[in-house]
C-alpha cells in the first residue's frame, strides 16, 4: 500500500451534468501523482466540525496534478460538496483502497456500471487503452444519463427511454453470448446488480472485479465500520482497506 497524504487541494471547477451528478476537478499534486486505478479518496467537506466524517469518492481520473471525481448528491456531505466553487479549498485523504488489477493477461475489458457506477472507469480505461474495451452501463432513464471518460458505450435504461429496456447485466447477458475467459469484467453498482452479474460470471468462468461502495467512516482500516462477509474463509474484509475492489467470488454481496 502506498503512503496516505493529506493534502488541501484547490477547486479548479464543480460542473452540474445532469440534475445530480456533478463533476469536481481539483489541483492536488501529490495524491495525483501516487493514485492508482480504482482507488478512492476521503474528502472532508466541510471547514467545520459537521459533517464530522469525510465522504469517500472513486478517483474517476488523473490529468497531470488535477484530480477528477464524478459524484451524485445525496445527502448532506454531498450536498456540500455541490456547492464549492473555483478557488474554495478541500482536504483530500488519498490514495486509500487496492484498486483494479490491470496486469491480468485478458484481451477484452468488459466494463458493467450502474448509474455512477460509472466514477472509476474513466481512469481505468485511460490505462488500459490497447485492450478491446465495451462498456454496459445502465440508468433508471435517459434524463440521468452520464456521458463523461467512457468508450464503445452500450446504454440500458430501466424504462425503455433510450436503447436496450432493463438492466445493463441483463443488456450484457442479451449480447454476451459469445464472451470467455480472454474477457475480464470491471464492474460497479447497486448490489443487487452486482449479485446478478455474478451468476453471468460463473456460467461464463470470466473473471470478474468489483467495487464496492458502502458507507465508510476512516477510510483506512482504523474503525472497522465497512466489513463485508468474505466467502473463502468465513471471515470478513474491510472495503476501505482490503477493497474497494474484490474478486466477485470472494466476498458476499
Ligand atoms: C470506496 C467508495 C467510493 C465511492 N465513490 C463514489 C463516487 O465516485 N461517486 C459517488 O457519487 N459516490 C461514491 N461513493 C458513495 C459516496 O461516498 C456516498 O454517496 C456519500 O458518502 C454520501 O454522503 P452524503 O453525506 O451526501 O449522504 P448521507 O446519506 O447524508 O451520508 C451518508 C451518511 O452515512 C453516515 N455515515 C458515513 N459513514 C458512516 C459510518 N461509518 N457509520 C455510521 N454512519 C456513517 C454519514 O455520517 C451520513 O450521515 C463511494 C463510496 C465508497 C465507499
Amino acid at each position: 500500500m502506498s503512503k496516505i497524504i493529506i493534502e488541501n487541494s484547490i477547486v479548479e471547477s464543480n460542473e452540474r451534468i445532469n440534475s445530480n451528478v456533478y463533476l469536481l476537478k481539483v489541483t492536488s499534486p501529490e495524491i495525483a501523482s501516487q493514485i492508482g486505478v480504482g482507488q478512492f479518496c476521503n474528502i472532508k467537506v466541510s471547514d467545520t466540525d459537521y459533517p464530522l466524517l469525510r465522504r469517500p469518492l472513486s478517483i474517476c481520473d488523473v490529468e497531470d496534478d488535477k484530480l477528477f471525481f464524478l459524484y451524485q448528491v445525496v445527502g448532506v456531505g454531498t450536498e456540500i460538496l455541490s456547492r464549492k466553487m473555483k478557488g474554495d479549498r478541500l482536504n483530500i485523504l488519498g490514495p486509500l483502497g487496492n484498486g483494479f488489477n490491470i496486469q491480468d493477461d485478458f484481451e477484452t475489458a468488459i466494463i458493467v456500471a450502474g448509474g455512477i457506477g460509472i466514477a472509476p472507469f474513466p481512469f481505468l480505461i485511460k490505462k488500459i487503452m490497447n485492450k478491446n474495451i465495451i462498456t454496459y452501463v445502465g440508468f433508471k432513464t435517459k434524463a440521468d444519463i452520464i456521458d463523461y471518460g467512457l468508450k464503445n458505450c452500450k446504454y440500458s435504461t430501466d424504462d425503455g427511454s433510450l436503447d436496450f429496456k432493463g438492466t445493463c447485466v441483463d443488456l450484457l447477458k442479451s449480447e454476451g453470448k459469445t464472451l470467455n475467459s480472454k474477457c475480464k469484467i470491471f464492474a460497479c453498482g447497486p448490489n443487487s446488480m452486482l449479485r446478478n452479474l455474478k451468476e453471468f460470471c460463473s456460467d461464463k468462468n470470466i473473471t470478474c472485479e468489483v467495487s464496492l461502495e458502502s458507507v465508510m467512516a476512516c477510510g483506512f482500516g482504523i474503525c472497522q465500520g465497512c466489513a463485508v462477509e468474505s466467502k473463502n474463509d468465513d471471515n470478513y474484509k474491510l472495503v476501505c482497506k482490503d477493497g474497494p475492489v474484490f474478486n466477485i467470488n470472494e466476498i458476499k454481496i
